[in-house]
């Protein structure tokens, strides 16, 4: 379908995965990735457009600062990687997006903070006033506090409630594969790629299911999941490669790349009934 409309988008959410902001050898920040990614975002606000960024890597960076060999066997020692890698994360971010004069803040969210009423408005009212400001909010679940029983655990979600609590139009899911197939493609070379998601039925969401879609936490399966969030709060979401962060560019031109689930605004569908155990539909 003809996506020129996706230029009139005004208030992005955009998620980057550890994956694509790390070496894979060595598990340290690709500064050139984040360089781009920075220079990218700051042009598409620079144009006009309220962008947020949810970005991965705390615990990958932490992991790597400490010199830690493969992932952390404890849910202590995950969240004391998380909180050296976090603050790491966005001293770089920082850094590198005031070199564009861009000013970005850090917002940890958790399942409690969205929750709970008050705490929900609060984030709410912060978000608002940081886009007033001009100003970039760079989100990660806070994962030095989340235990495994209240935590989002992948981003993908994460960045889909946020996009439905700031009223985002759009949401882009940049993972290391370029969209949906109808099966995994690396398994299945007959697999299609599919263009347009109209409506997420029961074939759509088998489509999730094929293993190894997706290294990062989240997997295809969370990524329609995201999807129905987004798309049942009004945003428009798009999954497309990170392999060339320019993508970011070209989706916001209306290009066709990367799949586009179209958002259909459910009025039956309140984040917080979906927060607080299942879909609401
Ligand atoms: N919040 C985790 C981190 O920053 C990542 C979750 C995910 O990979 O989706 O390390």
């Amino acid at each position: 379908m003809n996506r020129a409309y996706i230029k009139d988008k005004k208030r992005v959410v955009i998620k980057i995965g550890s994956s694509s902001i790390t070496h894979q050898e060595t598990g340290r920040p690709s500064l050139s990735r984040i360089e781009k990614l920075v220079r990218v975002l700051t042009d598409i606000a620079n144009s006009g457009r309220e962008v947020i960024l949810v970005s991965s890597g705390a615990i990958a960076v932490g992991r790597n600062q400490i010199g830690l060999k493969g992932k952390p066997d404890t849910n202590a020692l995950k969240q004391a990687c998380a909180a050296i890698g976090q603050a790491s994360l966005m001293t770089v971010y920082q850094r590198l997006f005031a070199e564009y004069g861009m000013k970005v803040a850090q917002v940890l969210l958790t399942k409690n903070t969205m929750i709970n009423d008050k705490s929900r408005r609060n984030a709410r009212n912060t978000f608002a006033e940081l886009l007033k400001l001009g100003v970039i909010p760079i989100v990660n679940e806070n994962d030095t506090v989340a235990t495994d029983e209240i935590e989002f655990g992948d981003n993908d979600t994460l960045s889909a409630i946020v996009a439905g609590l700031v009223g985002a139009d759009l949401l882009i899911l940049l993972s290391d594969i370029e969209g949906l197939y109808t099966d995994n493609p690396r398994l299945n070379p007959d697999a299609k790629f599919i263009d347009t998601v109209e409506y997420i039925d029961d074939s759509i969401i088998a489509m999730g299911k094929g293993e190894g879609s997706d290294v990062g936490t989240g997997g295809m399966a969370t990524k329609i999941s995201a999807a129905r969030i987004a798309n049942d709060s009004g945003a428009d979401m798009v999954i497309a490669g990170s392999g060339d962060l320019d993508v970011i560019n070209r989706i916001l031109a209306g290009e066709q790349v990367g799949t586009l689930f179209l958002a259909h605004k459910n009025d039956n569908f309140h984040l917080i009934n979906y927060l607080s155990g299942g879909c609401s539909d």
